[in-house]
């Protein structure tokens, strides 16, 4: 597995959930950590206990990942701080569940598409330079909704198979050069995945199938590994039994 030790990790939406699993996970294994949350405030917590966990340094950037400026401020702060950049984690998100024929509200509608893709991408344009130069790699926190849509979730579904096209075309691009893990995690327990979410509009419940911990785990698995997917098999059989 690839020593992260003394790695420079920025992991996007790490304030909670998976993001905030992450930061522990890499922290486990001695990362410098750069921390990215539109939640600067919450970071505070989640970068002592990185910190006690084993990173040798954290600091943390408040930021709108759906902004360009916030993206390119991120980088560039990160890399003025530890001198260069060896993983971009694009992890935060944010979910919109509402059935087609009762999206009225266009500003609504493309937030989630700002911040899963947009986000994801505007990061990446400015991390690309500094982890080419590193042998670095992108970490790409998609949903395994890319691959099997699921009801009341059109625009998250499609922003996350957006994610899956243009990380699976840039790795044609500069796979050579930099590393790139795409993640399809199923259904895990976090604020955005509340345990009945798809109750409110649909008749299809859908009950969390793992935790951010695991999903954490399992990704730092992926990173070591290189390329890979992750996503819970017993989920896609529970939702989608024709496909396997
Ligand atoms: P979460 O809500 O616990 O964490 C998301 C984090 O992103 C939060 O800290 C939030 O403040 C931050 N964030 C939101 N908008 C932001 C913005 N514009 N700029 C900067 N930060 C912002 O949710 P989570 O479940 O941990 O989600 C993390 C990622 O995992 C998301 O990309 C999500 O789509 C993906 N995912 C989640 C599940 C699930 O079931 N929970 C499944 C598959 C994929």
């Amino acid at each position: 597995p690839e020593n992260l030790a003394t790695k420079v990790v920025l992991i996007t939406g790490s304030a909670s959930g998976i993001g905030e699993q992450l930061a522990y996970e890499y922290g486990r294994q001695g990362a410098f950590l750069s921390l990215v949350d539109i939640k600067k405030d919450k970071l505070v917590a989640v970068a002592d206990k990185a910190r006690s966990l084993g990173s040798p340094h954290v600091i943390i950037i408040g930021a709108d990942v759906s902004k360009v400026e916030d993206c390119k401020r991120f980088v560039d702060e990160t890399v003025n701080y530890f001198g260069h950049l060896d993983h971009l984690v694009n992890n935060a998100g944010i979910a919109m569940v509402k059935a087609v024929e009762n999206c009225h509200d266009v500003s609504m509608l493309s937030s989630v598409m700002d911040v899963n893709f947009w986000g994801a991408v505007y990061g990446t344009l400015f991390a690309i330079p500094h982890l080419k130069k590193r042998k670095g790699k992108i970490v790409v926190i998609a949903s395994a909704c890319g691959w099997y849509p699921l009801p009341t979730l059109s625009f998250y579904n499609a922003s996350k198979a957006a994610m899956i096209s243009f990380f699976e075309t840039l790795r044609t691009e500069v796979g050579w050069a930099i590393g790139i893990t795409i993640v399809t995690p199923g259904m895990i327990k976090t604020d955005l995945c509340m345990h009945d979410i798809l109750d409110i509009e649909s008749s299809m419940r859908i009950v969390p199938m793992g935790t951010a911990v695991e999903c954490a785990k399992a990704v730092l698995k992926g990173v070591c590994r290189g390329d890979m997917y992750v996503t819970e098999p017993s989920w896609v059989k529970m939702m989608f039994p024709w496909k396997l």
